[in-house]
């Protein structure tokens, strides 16, 4: 049964202690609570996209840090997919800034890809823009498993952030993609200037999806210099956890992963937020065009935690 809007302002109303709690409770009914799933991503075409995403260095709107790259080869990204896996990755996002998935050879090149980095054993998720029926079933023949398609934040507080697209054609997006076999992972980005009613929408929109998206990426917003966003400060660590837990009990069977954001939270704040329910992290050198914490400072986290990953069952004690 999805929990309500009322459902979920009640949950934020509560201690936290007794949120994380019962969050933890419904964690630990669903998943292996000391096990999470690492997860690596590259950024196979960057920058110079035609949307204006408040937060985004990749938009061509903003004078940022990134710098344009071209739909990489096949082959340079098959080297990196191959590194990850060694690294114990067993979800592996493909992203390209795009508004839309381009057609004819883009698009052909785009599935090569997709083919190679299948072929590694990685879950292929790919990041690329609103895409037809079409275009997403030639994905999933071509070994993709997930798509990525993000809300970022409540309906209501979209146009602030967003303004080439809106929330409603993502929504149907979504609800094509789900009508196809692919999988999904949509997120949303904390600590844009929302208030928590739009915090709690956006889980509330996720969590309607039918059934739920296989993976939930909770990304707490990087202020990068150029952005519309550059000057916000980093998010309370404990509102951040107060989602998380939130997340959890709307979506007890997804997938619910710390997204960008992390390399800027404490050890502490990220025990916390596996406590209240998060089982996935971003590991390499970065999540598309953002940082990630170092591999070696992960590693020593996880370790000091007792946690191991699902994918090869990598044991880090
Ligand atoms: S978030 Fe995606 S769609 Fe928005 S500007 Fe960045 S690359 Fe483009």
């Amino acid at each position: 049964m999805n929990l309500s809007l009322a459902d979920l302002e009640h949950l934020y109303q509560l201690p936290f202690n007794e949120l994380i709690k019962q969050s933890h409770e419904i964690y630990r009914q669903h998943h292996a609570v000391n096990t999470i799933h690492l997860c690596g991503s590259l950024s196979i075409k960057t920058g110079n996209c035609p949307e204006d995403c408040a937060y985004c260095p990749q938009s061509v709107h903003y004078h940022t840090y990134v710098s344009k790259e071209a739909l990489l080869d096949a082959d340079d990204v098959l080297k990196v997919a191959r590194y990850a896996r060694t690294l114990g990755v067993g979800h592996f996002c493909l992203g390209a800034a795009w508004s839309i998935v381009p057609k004819g050879s883009a698009f052909q090149k785009l599935l090569d890809i997709v083919r190679k980095v299948h072929s590694t054993g990685l879950q292929v998720c790919c990041s690329l823009g609103s895409i037809s029926e079409e275009q997403a079933q030639a994905l999933l023949e071509a070994g993709c498993t997930t798509y990525n398609y993000n809300l970022d934040t409540s309906p209501e507080f979209y146009p602030k952030i967003i303004t080439t697209r809106s929330f409603e054609s993502r929504y149907q997006t979504l609800q094509m993609l789900r009508k196809t076999k692919l999988k999904i992972s949509c997120g949303g980005i904390l600590g844009m200037g929302e208030s928590i009613a739009d915090r709690l929408k956006l889980i509330q929109y996720i969590s309607q999806l039918s059934p739920q998206p296989e993976m939930v990426p909770l990304n707490a917003l990087v202020a990068i210099e150029g952005t519309p966003l550059g000057q916000k400060s980093f998010i309370d660590p404990f509102e951040y956890v107060r989602i998380v837990a939130i997340a959890r009990m709307a979506m007890p069977r997804s997938i619910l992963a710390m997204a960008a954001g992390r390399h800027q939270m404490s050890f502490e704040t990220q025990a916390l937020a596996f406590f209240s329910g998060a089982n996935a992290i971003y590991i390499g050198e970065r999540i598309l065009v953002t940082p990630t914490p170092a591999l070696n400072a992960d590693l020593d986290m996880l370790k000091k935690l007792g946690m191991k990953t699902y994918e090869n069952n990598i044991d880090i004690r």
